[in-house]
C-alpha cells in the first residue's frame, strides 16, 4: 500500500489521473491485428486474462460409454498448451479458487454443443472469471469432446466470437480435424501479445459494472 502511494506521488502534476494509464483506463495489453498473422482477429472481440495459467475446476466427472468426458476436455485444453508451448491452465480442486469452472451436462438445450460465459469489467479487456458447460450428445463421437473442449478453451482464454472460416477450430461448429490452425494460434497470440510480457493491468475503478458475454456454440 505504501508503495502504491509512493507511485502516485510520481505522477507529474501536469498530467491528470484521467489521462494516464491508471485504474479504469482501457487495457492495452492486446497486440495489434498485424502482429501475428494470419489470424481472424477482425472476426472476434479479443479479451484476455491478466496472466496465465488460469486456474480451472472441473465440477463434474462424467463417463459416457466408458470414456471420461472431463479427461477428453483436459486433452483438448492441452492442445493449446502444446501448440503454443505455453502453460495456459492448471487444475484446482475447488470452485472457490478457480478462474474457470467447467461442467459437463447432458440434455443439450436446442442444438448447443457447448457454451462459455466470460465476465469482465465494462470497457475493459481483462477477463475476471469464466464458466464453461459442455453438453453430452448421443450423436457426438466420443473423440469429438476433445475438439469441442479446445474450441471452448479458446473462448475462455479470450477469443470472444467465432472465426468465419470452417478450417479453424474456432469456427462456430469447430472444424473437421479438431486440430488448431496457425490462424487459431495467432489469434490467441494476439490477445496475449505473444505471451512474451504478461503485463499487469490496473484494477478497475470501484463501481465499474461487471458484465458478461455468453458465447454459444451450436452443433451446425
Ligand atoms: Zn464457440
Amino acid at each position: 500500500m505504501q508503495f502504491t502511494r509512493s507511485l502516485l506521488w510520481l505522477v507529474p502534476s501536469s498530467m491528470s489521473l484521467a489521462s494516464c494509464a491508471g485504474p479504469g483506463s482501457p487495457t492495452t495489453d492486446i497486440c495489434s491485428a498485424t502482429a501475428y498473422t494470419p489470424n481472424y482477429v477482425s472476426d472476434v472481440n479479443l479479451k484476455r486474462w491478466e496472466s496465465v495459467p488460469i486456474r480451472v475446476f472441473f465440477q463434474t466427472n462424467t463417463t459416457v460409454s466408458g470414456v471420461n468426458i472431463e479427461n477428453e476436455a483436459r486433452q483438448g485444453f492441452d492442445e493449446w498448451e502444446s501448440e503454443l508451448g505455453q502453460n495456459l491452465w492448471t487444475e484446482v480442486t475447488s470452485a472457490g479458487s478457480a478462474n474457470l469452472v467447467v461442467k459437463v451436462q447432458s440434455s443439450a438445450p436446442q442444438s448447443t454443443l457447448a457454451e462459455t460465459t466470460i465476465y469482465f469489467f465494462q470497457g475493459q479487456n481483462i477477463i475476471t472469471r469464466a464458466e464453461m458447460t459442455i453438453y453430452t450428445w448421443p450423436s457426438l463421437s466420443l473423440a469429438g469432446y476433445a475438439g469441442t473442449s479446445s474450441h471452448e478453451l479458446g473462448h475462455a482464454l479470450g477469443i470472444n466470437g467465432h472465426s468465419s472460416s470452417n478450417a479453424d477450430i474456432m469456427y462456430f461448429s469447430g472444424n473437421s480435424t479438431d486440430l488448431l490452425t496457425l490462424r487459431d494460434l495467432n489469434t490467441l497470440r494476439t490477445a496475449y501479445c505473444g505471451f512474451g510480457v504478461l503485463a499487469k493491468s490496473a484494477a478497475p475503478f470501484a463501481g465499474t459494472p461487471l458484465v458478461s458475454e455468453r458465447i454459444t456454440c451450436p452443433a451446425n
